[in-house]
């Protein structure tokens, strides 16, 4: 098969490896710089351009957009979509997943569990909101944020006044929700893909730190989760209507909870705390899903 990774660098660990896996399965695996394809989005023969020509012949693509990315990137794989070309994530499913309050409404609505979360326009609501919550202590978290950038811990209700009105003065959108203190700094990363949960890590913020983010000097293990965090996982996986999804989920008092569902997960971290060969399980997937015209969700927008 022929099958393009939509990456903007070819020496990034996990495209390196997803290139690496197809290959050593017989596969033609080109990494396609996705900001660098161009189309005409009206031709009625719908078409990829890339360095002056035509991307034919592609089976699948693997998407791994950029959270900053998120609108060209997405139009590039509807465009793919178009052309009768499988997705192993479809765009729809991939902005779905880039809007966290979506997200959270979207999982809610199927019952999965989550910290108590609410939103607000005003900042005349804070107390409300503040309320809605359980009180201090609490999380405020920006919704654009990534890596744990915009995540703050409030101790006390005046402290989450504060922070609150202080995003909302720069205009930001923001989410506020209880603090899951007995995940102890400590997060579940279980990597999906398909109906499965194929790896599984634990990872531990930094002494200290109630964030769990490797960036932000966190460690990561091997862990095994139990049959609820299992489906918690590809439920979540589901509702976004992702094949190959990292669902970060949180150990709390009231089950476990999750956190967000990620449509380009790394797999630099999962591998090496698992020693799993995650990049092949997504080729396999691929192997055993890619016929020509079977995206789901194609042109509903
Ligand atoms: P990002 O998408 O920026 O990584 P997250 O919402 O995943 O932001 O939060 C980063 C980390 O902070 C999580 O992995 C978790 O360890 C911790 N965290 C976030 N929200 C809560 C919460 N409500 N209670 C306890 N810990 C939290």
């Amino acid at each position: 098969m022929n099958i393009a990774i939509l990456s903007r660098r070819a020496s990034l660990y996990s495209t390196n490896r997803l290139k690496e896996a197809a290959e050593q399965r017989g596969h033609e695996a080109p990494v396609i710089d996705y900001l660098r394809c161009y189309m005409d989005i009206t031709s009625h023969k719908p078409k990829v351009m890339y360095q002056k020509k035509e991307l034919s012949k592609v089976d699948a693509v693997i998407p791994r957009i950029g959270a900053s990315n998120t609108f060209y990137g997405t139009a590039v794989v509807r465009q793919f979509e178009m052309m009768g070309t499988y997705p192993v994530n479809e765009s729809v499913a991939i902005s779905r997943s880039r809007d966290k309050l979506r997200s959270l409404q979207l999982l809610a609505r199927k019952g999965i569990g989550l910290p108590v979360t609410a939103f607000a326009h005003s900042t005349k609501d804070i107390e409300g909101l503040i309320e809605k919550v359980g009180g201090a202590p609490l999380v405020v978290k920006l919704l654009e944020g990534t890596q744990g950038i915009g995540v703050v811990l409030c101790e006390t209700n005046k402290a989450a006044e504060s922070v609150i009105e202080a995003f909302r003065g720069l205009d930001a959108q923001i989410l506020v929700q209880e603090f899951i203190k007995e995940a102890g700094g400590a997060d579940i990363r279980c990597f999906v893909v398909g109906d499965k949960v194929i790896a599984a890590m634990m990872r531990q913020g930094a002494e200290g730190e109630f964030r769990s983010n490797i960036h932000r000097g966190g460690s990561a293990q091997k862990i095994k989760i139990t049959p609820e965090e299992r489906s918690t996982a590809t439920r979540a996986a589901k509702t976004m209507g992702l094949n190959v999804a990292g669902v970060d989920i949180l150990r709390s008092n009231h089950g476990p909870v999750v956190m967000e569902v990620n449509s380009s997960p790394g797999l630099e971290g999962i591998e090496a705390a698992t020693g799993i060969d995650v990049a092949g399980k997504i080729i396999e997937f691929i192997e055993k899903n890619a016929a020509p015209g079977k995206t789901r969700d194609r042109a509903k927008g």
